[in-house]
């Protein structure tokens, strides 16, 4: 552990972007994930971006690989974005596409930047989460390998961001992206009678709609979850391990938002929408579930103009159109805001 206050983070960048910081002028993609970047001072940057995979989870012998192309080819400087890519900066157009041969020998393919996927996204899932109710990396694996064709070759009218969630606490970041993936518990926990070794009062505290409460039975004190309050969030199962959702094999699953995004342009930030409200969890190929989001990009590559991200597109046409472009099937609450309280709803009444 290194003592004393934290380094400036100049620190940690390269002389080109240290020296010219504040003075970058203009940016342009020069090839599928090579980005040059001009400064006002006349220096150029090419930024390289490479895929990670999902969760990015790495080998050391993986990582010591690409510190070795970051000391070869950026004296050993490198950075990861937000979407999880790799970013290398180099000095010239040749050199960024020797790096690109390297990195993509490595099997990390160059791309996702302009009007391709940029990259997807997920949380740990069922690796290490409790809450899990999808295993969120191996549905982006699924939905990785059918958009590849969108992260480098073919083109779409704008940006897409994808992300995949093991449940709606949105680690993964998902409902800020284009199209996101998020689990879903469709039952009601239960309380075990071990609970009451758990610490009651924190638990009842673990509940974001307040649908746990105390009771005091034969002077016991004891916990009981308010079925027509609780929302299946499975936030109690992570402070007590005496509440169990009882057959999550059968009513796990999860549901596609599309429309979100964290960006100011044309429509602003906006967050993204339910419009499939429960699929199951079809490991390891997730087939329904990547044929539906195949179906949406599709349909959003054919209908929308270029520079259109789906929630701008969708803001033009309006829902009902998109809807009626997709056939996906219409819910009423998919127009008003879908809780999980609605979806269980709709799943109850569907009789699966
Ligand atoms: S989104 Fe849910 S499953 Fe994924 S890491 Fe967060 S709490 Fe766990
Ligand atoms: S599942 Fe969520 S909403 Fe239901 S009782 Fe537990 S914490 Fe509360």
């Amino acid at each position: 552990m290194v003592d004393g206050p934290p380094r400036p983070v100049a620190n940690f960048l390269p002389p080109v972007i240290r020296e010219n910081y504040g003075q970058w002028a203009s940016h342009s993609l020069v090839a599928p994930g090579i980005m040059e970047h001009v400064s006002k001072t006349g220096k150029k940057v090419y930024t390289v971006r490479a895929a990670d995979p999902p969760n990015g989870r790495y080998s050391t012998g993986t990582i010591r690989k690409i510190s070795a192309l970051a000391r070869k080819y950026c004296g050993g400087y490198m950075r990861y974005t937000q979407a999880v890519n790799m970013e290398f900066f180099v000095d010239s157009p040749e050199k960024a596409q020797e790096l690109k041969r390297e990195l993509e020998a490595l099997g990390f393919p160059v791309g996702g930047w302009g009007g391709h996927l940029w990259n997807l996204t997920s949380c740990a899932g069922f690796l290490h989460c409790a809450l899990a109710a999808t295993d969120a990396p191996s549905v982006a694996q699924a939905l990785g390998n059918a958009m590849f064709k969108y992260y480098r070759d073919e083109e779409l009218p704008a940006k897409l961001s994808m992300a995949v969630s093991g449940c709606p606490s949105s680690c993964g970041g998902s409902f800020l992206t284009d199209i996101s993936i998020s689990g879903i518990h469709t039952e009601i926990p239960i309380v075990l009678p071990s609970a009451k070794a758990c610490d009651l009062q924190g638990t009842t505290q673990s509940c974001p709609v307040g649908a746990i409460q105390l009771e005091t039975v034969d002077g016991e004190r004891h916990i009981a979850i308010r079925k027509k309050l609780c929302i299946g969030c499975g936030l109690c199962l992570a402070a007590c391990s005496g509440i169990v959702f009882e057959t999550p094999e059968k009513t796990d699953g999860h549901v596609i938002e599309i429309g979100g995004k964290a960006s100011v342009s044309r429509t602003g930030t906006t967050m993204g929408r339910v419009v499939v409200p429960f699929l199951p969890n079809d490991a390891p190929h997730y087939p329904v579930t990547v044929k539906t989001v195949e179906r949406i990009v599709d349909t959003w590559k054919k209908d929308a103009k270029k520079g259109e991200r789906i929630a701008d597109w969708i803001d033009r046409i309006g829902w009902e159109k998109f809807y009626r472009k997709t056939k996906l099937p219409f819910y009423e609450q998919s127009m008003e805001t879908l809780d999980i309280r609605g979806i269980m709803t709709i799943k109850d009444s569907s009789g699966r």
